[in-house]
């Protein structure tokens, strides 16, 4: 039988025809029979089992249930309007609601008939509601004879309003399955990985994703074509890791000498971390080859990235080169500076700052200096990367916080020597693992996993409004005992009117109660000049003021280690890794240090679980899963340009075992057989130059 029936234009499926093709193409991107073979439901509905409405104030799978719509409303609103049905059976109410298709949905509506509605229930402000239903009539509903799981596939407002829905997709797949029948299964792997991971035959996986003939054949079916997506996911990964290191020449810093083993052996300020060891070899280690560096290092907040950093960089001074390292703020770049020129200046290096508020002599000068290579570090902002800022010979990037960096920007840095200078990126935003091995599966990451010893680990606790007066006499005890505190309001730009005004509202708050002189208070927002921020920022990192109200603006990188208290106000608005990193800013000493998150009396769902989350754990890591499943890959940073947005059935979020196995099975395959050439490989071979050649699917995994 031929393969190339798959590739049948799908207006011939019967029951298609021009029409309804254009729009499956233009709606769907289905052209062909493979392209709705590969078309998966996003859900399944069980339909032996029927709720009651007080049975599911607490279930958030996908329910069934049997009643009546007793009225309807539209509801205007500024943006669109939303549709909402009230619907109720013996045990009680809640809403049905629609934001699209409003017109077509309200003219089919019918009142008080009984119908089975069946969709996934949320909750908003303790009401239950579904949005987007399905909805049949109960006399209709019986009279089907189905699988008792049923596939539940997206629809548009377009499909809709051509009378696609549920029953015509699955009269759709009847025919394509009858059409395939003789077709032979497509095999995309090779017998020891079928036979090891027991991946079901492809085609019988294909049936089940679209008739389910019961749980566990869907789950199977579901685990093989995870796989398979994560498998040529991460094959796609590891052959571009090859490549790019055939590709970029870089320097080889074949020297580790004379600074970096003085600074070693005299001027370390403690003992690293056994973590911090491990992580600095590795880096040495790709500094060694004339290969371009590309490296994650990844650590918590506190897990001292700084002097590994400051360590690559001497390896590269110790070879001739200059450094340089990127802060995304003023703030940042100000404080890697200082501590940065504290602990070279000592070996005889010069090091420099340039931002945006780097003033035209000084900027003249220091561009001579790098060019004729007396300046051996630059530390700075966005500015270094403009193109006048040109390098005698720069040989290592350093890149603080890079998710709030562009690619391109990143692209530019590449330029500044003959051939691309190694590039070490920093970042406290712990990627939870299955994520960075797609986001960053081209990149080699190191990992500090691993605090400072004596670190006292954080007390988080959880304070609704109506205490205040407890925190505040709380406060003024630490401050007695000689620490610092933080006290941050949110920046969300949508209303950043309205946050600003909380922050002043809040700071005469804090004024009042902590009067001058006794008291002194910094704030530091947005809003303020740079040659200000920095002002008040220094006067609180020297202890001059003991209290510092702020914005998120302190939220990356700042290093204050007397201040022992973060107070976050309007906690539940502020995102996981958000108050994660906000907590990072204390505990930097050898005092316990405490965070209070303040909220409102009443939370969602999410903003509970987000404070529970950080009242119970520490740890970034665990900190991140919890973000990841909570926002999906889609918010988390870095995922936009990587395509595992793009995924058919996995979810990166969910899915992290297979991921690994998949992972596993792609490494030890590449090792074994780096070009596929082994018969056993062939379907791999195959298979993954398909992938190749067609755009639609991969090209974003760059
Ligand atoms: P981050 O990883 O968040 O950038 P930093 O590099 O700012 O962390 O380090 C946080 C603090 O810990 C700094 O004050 C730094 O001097 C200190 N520190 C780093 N490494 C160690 C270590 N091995 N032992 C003790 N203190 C350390
Ligand atoms: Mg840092």
């Amino acid at each position: 039988m031929s393969q190339n029936l798959l590739k049948t234009p799908i207006e011939y499926l019967k029951g298609v025809g021009p029409k309804l093709g254009d729009l499956l193409k233009s709606e769907l991107g289905i052209f062909n029979y493979e392209d709705l073979l590969n078309f998966f439901p996003n859900r399944y509905v069980d339909k032996s089992k029927y709720y009651k409405i007080k049975e599911i104030v607490s279930v958030s799978t996908e329910v069934q249930i049997i009643g009546k719509i007793t009225k309807i409303r539209e509801i205007k609103q500024k943006r669109g309007s939303r549709l909402v049905a009230f619907f109720e059976d013996e045990t009680g109410q809640l809403e049905l609601v629609w934001f699209k298709g409003i017109k077509w949905i309200k003219e089919r509506l019918k009142i008080n008939e009984s119908v089975v509605i069946s969709g996934k229930p949320s909750s908003f402000n303790s009401k239950v509601n579904i949005s987007h239903p399905d909805i049949e009539t109960l006399e209709k509903h019986k009279t089907q004879k189905l699988s008792p799981l049923q596939p539940v596939y997206p629809l548009t407002e377009k499909l809709s309003g051509r009378n696609v829905n549920q029953k015509y997709y699955r009269k759709l797949f009847i025919n394509l399955f009858t059409q395939i029948k003789d077709i032979r299964s497509e095999e995309v792997f090779s017998e020891p990985i079928v036979n090891k991971f027991k991946l079901l035959d492809k085609k019988e996986a294909l049936f089940n994703i679209h008739f389910p003939q019961n749980v566990n054949k869907l789950n199977h079916a579901q685990y093989t074509l995870k796989f398979e997506e994560l498998f040529y996911l991460q094959l796609a990964m590891l052959v571009k890791k090859k490549l790019r290191k055939h590709k970029y020449k870089s320097y080889a810093f074949s020297n580790v000498g004379l600074f970096f083993n003085k600074f070693y052996n005299e001027s370390l300020p403690f003992e690293l971390t056994g973590a911090q060891k491990r992580v600095l070899k590795e880096i040495r280690n790709d500094l060694g080859q004339p290969v371009q560096m590309n490296r994650l290092l990844q650590g918590d907040v506190g897990s001292g990235k700084t002097i590994v950093a400051l360590m690559s960089i001497l390896i590269a001074i110790d070879n001739a080169f200059q450094a340089t390292i990127m802060a995304p703020t003023e703030i940042l770049a100000i404080q890697h500076y200082n501590s940065i020129k504290e602990l070279v200046e000592p070996l005889g290096l010069k090091v420099k700052l340039l931002t945006g508020s780097t003033t035209k002599k000084n900027r003249t000068i220091l561009h001579k200096e790098l060019e004729n290579g007396e300046l051996h570090i630059l530390v700075g902002t966005h500015a270094i990367i403009e193109d006048k800022v040109i390098f005698k010979n720069l040989g290592l990037v350093i890149i603080d916080e890079q998710h709030r960096f562009g690619v391109a920007q990143r692209a530019k840095v590449y330029k500044k020597n003959v051939f691309p200078p190694h590039v070490l990126v920093m970042t406290a935003t712990p990627i939870p693992r299955t994520l960075a091995m797609s986001i960053y599966g081209d990149l080699d990451v190191s990992t500090i996993d691993e605090l400072p010893a004596g670190r006292k680990p954080i007390k988080t606790v959880h304070k609704k409004d109506a205490n205040r007066l407890g925190v505040f006499g709380f406060i003024r005890d630490e401050i007695k005992k000689g620490r610092q505190i933080y006290i941050v309001y949110p920046l969300i730009q949508e209303s950043e009117k309205l946050d600003f005004k909380d922050l002043m509202d809040g700071y005469e708050s804090v004024s009042r109660s902590f009067p001058l002189p006794e008291y002194q208070i910094s704030i530091v927002h947005g809003k303020m000049k740079p040659a200000d921020k920095e002002f008040e920022m220094n006067r609180f990192a020297k202890g001059e003021t003991q209290i510092m109200v702020a914005t998120t603006v302190i939220e990356v990188g700042v290093n204050v280690p007397n201040a022992s208290v973060m107070v976050i106000e309007s906690a539940e608005r502020f995102g996981l890794s958000q108050l994660h990193q906000l907590r990072g800013r204390v505990g930097r000493g050898a005092e316990q240090s405490y965070c209070v998150l303040m909220t409102k009396d009443k939370l969602s769902d999410d903003g509970q679980l987000r404070i529970e989350t950080m009242t119970r754990t520490n740890d970034g890591f665990e900190v991140a899963e919890v973000d990841l499943k909570l926002r999906g890959p889609g918010d988390v940073m870095g995922t936009q340009q990587s395509g595992v947005l793009n995924m058919n059935i996995a979810d990166i979020a969910k899915d992290s075992k297979i991921m690994e196995y998949a992972r596993f099975a792609a490494q030890k395959t590449l090792e074994k057989d780096p070009d596929f050439n082994k018969t056993e490989n062939k379907n791999i071979k195959i298979k993954f130059e398909e992938l190749q050649r067609s755009k639609l699917s991969w090209s974003r995994i760059s």
